[in-house]
């Protein structure tokens, strides 16, 4: 039986490197509904929509309708490419300034509202595995099983120092331990679907685990 696996928890956690592995190693479909929140972030970058760290929602809400974000799964590298419009946007929507933009955004009633409704749609009679905050609360409540990771925010940090750095990206490390904890903060306090555990999901720490450690544990909770 192919089931919904969702998996949410803080920033830089690991989710996506997870819930990817997991995909693969199922067979399943692998949606990253953070990507999604970071297209529009874009989107509102691009426009000026957003003055010092505070977006314009009327603008966003007007501009929502002409976003159509897709994913295509890259077979060589393992990984999903995001479009934007058919815009190839993978590597924009990770760059520090649209991470530092995201989190208001995803506080906008409206926007999770047309988010949530797309990931849905996505996740419809298929075997997923889907990442990010409120997956287990809010997108799929009905989810066979649920994961809620986290690590120390310095490990997250360090974490996502080194990919950005690897990517040839430059970066200070205290700047991206704010950005961590500011997402943590602004995601766990929101007024609409804050990031919390689901009562039923299971958690996994793991600021001292490798990978595969982590992809086996995950792999023996599926078979339960
Ligand atoms: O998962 P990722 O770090 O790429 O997500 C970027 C941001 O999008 C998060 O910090 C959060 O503010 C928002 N987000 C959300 N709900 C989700 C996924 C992401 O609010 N389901």
């Amino acid at each position: 039986k192919k089931i919904i696996i969702a998996i949410d928890g803080h920033s830089s956690c690991g989710k996506s490197t997870m819930a990817k592995a997991l995909a693969k190693e199922l067979g399943y479909v692998y949606i990253d509904s953070g990507a999604m929140y970071r297209v529009v972030t874009l989107v509102a970058l691009r426009n000026g929509w957003i003055e010092n760290k505070v977006p314009s929602k009327e603008k966003i809400l007007e501009g929502l309708k002409d976003i159509r974000i897709t994913f295509k799964w890259d077979e060589e590298k393992g990984m999903n490419t995001t479009f934007l419009n058919g815009e190839n946007v993978e590597d924009e929507i990770r760059q520090l300034e649209v991470s530092e933009n995201v989190s208001p955004i995803s506080t906008i009633a409206e926007v999770r509202e047309e988010m949530v409704h797309q990931q849905r749609e996505n996740g419809r009679n298929k075997g997923i595995v889907m990442d990010g905050r409120d997956i287990g609360t809010v997108v799929f409540p009905d989810a066979e099983l649920k994961i809620f990771m986290t690590a120390s925010p310095e490990i997250r940090a360090q974490r996502r120092y080194l990919e950005l750095t690897e990517k040839g990206q430059e970066v200070n490390f205290e700047e991206i331990l704010a950005n961590v904890e500011g997402r943590d903060k602004i995601d766990s306090t929101r007024a609409v679907s804050p990031l919390k555990k689901a009562d039923d999901a299971v958690v996994l720490d793991n600021s001292h685990l490798s990978r595969k450690e982590q992809l086996e544990w995950t792999i023996n909770k599926v078979k339960e």
